[in-house]
């Protein structure tokens, strides 16, 4: 059985800066260190953190923080100034992409635009945005089911949404708004991922994808890979992975989100090759 690894699986750029900014924290002095909620969407590495004395709270009153880390998704202004209210040291882990994104949403909000997000309402980061976007930005996920629009909108996206979500839903807008002016605040790391997911389902006859289940770049390239290969799984670790599903294949794909450590994307290849020797 051949096992083609995407190049481009596991930590992103963001994560992986994260990852060390907490780690780092930690060795030095994990007394009252917090993060608010999960640093990352992985239930794995935030098991591990926990194992280093770092919790996630999403509860700013809690009596016994003394620094708190803000996720790589980011937090809205109020959250900042909740912090800040409280007198907690704050070290800020948003991704610069996020950071960005959070940026154009304000400046847009200041310039009197509507700001629509393109993204998932439910989501850390765009619960972020909307309120960088003064809170009262509309959100959308989909072209058909659009919000109600005024004459003069400006639109960001998710940085982990697919081009082509956003590029549907820009068509649309565009078509009815007199004043739009857009914001493709996608990171590369998504762009270049999804790009390479796509290509590598296409060829394979299974797709692996490794993340947590509560990863909203993890569950796009499941989605994607779905689009274009008969049989997908998407697994959290390589407990998961079952001998039936391979049986009559002979070209497997594996990928993992950006939020997903190495060593776990390692254990599922392991697995498989193992898997694939006892054929
Ligand atoms: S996926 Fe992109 S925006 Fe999100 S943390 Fe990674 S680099 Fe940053």
């Amino acid at each position: 059985m051949k096992i083609n690894i995407a190049k481009k699986a596991g930590f992103c750029f963001g994560v992986k800066r994260a990852i060390d900014i907490t780690f780092n924290l930690a060795k030095e002095d994990n007394k009252g260190l917090y993060t608010y909620g999960p640093l990352i969407h992985n239930p794995q590495v935030v098991e591990e953190l926990k194992s280093k004395g770092v919790k996630a709270v999403d509860d700013l009153t809690s009596p016994d923080i003394r620094t708190i880390i803000i996720r790589t998704h980011g937090v809205s202004p109020e959250v900042y100034a909740e912090t800040s209210k409280m007198g907690y040291n704050v070290i800020d882990a948003t991704c610069p992409f996020v950071k960005k994104a959070q940026n154009f949403a304000q400046i847009l909000n200041d310039e009197g635009y509507q700001v629509l997000i393109i993204g998932d309402k439910e989501h850390p980061e765009v619960q972020g945005l909307i309120g960088f976007a003064g809170g009262h930005a509309v959100v959308a996920d989909n072209a058909d089911h659009l919000p109600a629009l005024k004459n003069k909108v400006g639109i960001i996206v998710q940085t982990t949404q697919p081009f082509d979500t956003f590029r549907k839903i820009v068509l649309q807008v565009i078509s009815t708004v007199r004043e739009v002016k857009i914001y493709n605040t996608i990171c590369d790391f998504t762009a270049q991922r999804v790009k390479e997911t796509r290509e590598l389902a296409k060829k394979v006859e299974l797709m692996i994808i490794v993340g947590g289940k509560n990863s909203s770049n993890t569950n796009q390239l499941v989605k994607l890979s779905e689009d274009v290969c008969a049989k997908v799984y998407h697994v959290e670790t390589a407990e998961e992975i079952r001998e039936e599903w391979f049986q009559g294949i002979e070209n497997v794909g594996i990928t993992g989100g950006a939020s997903t450590p190495q060593w776990i994307i390692d254990d599922a290849v392991k697995k498989i090759r193992e898997i694939s020797v006892r054929r």
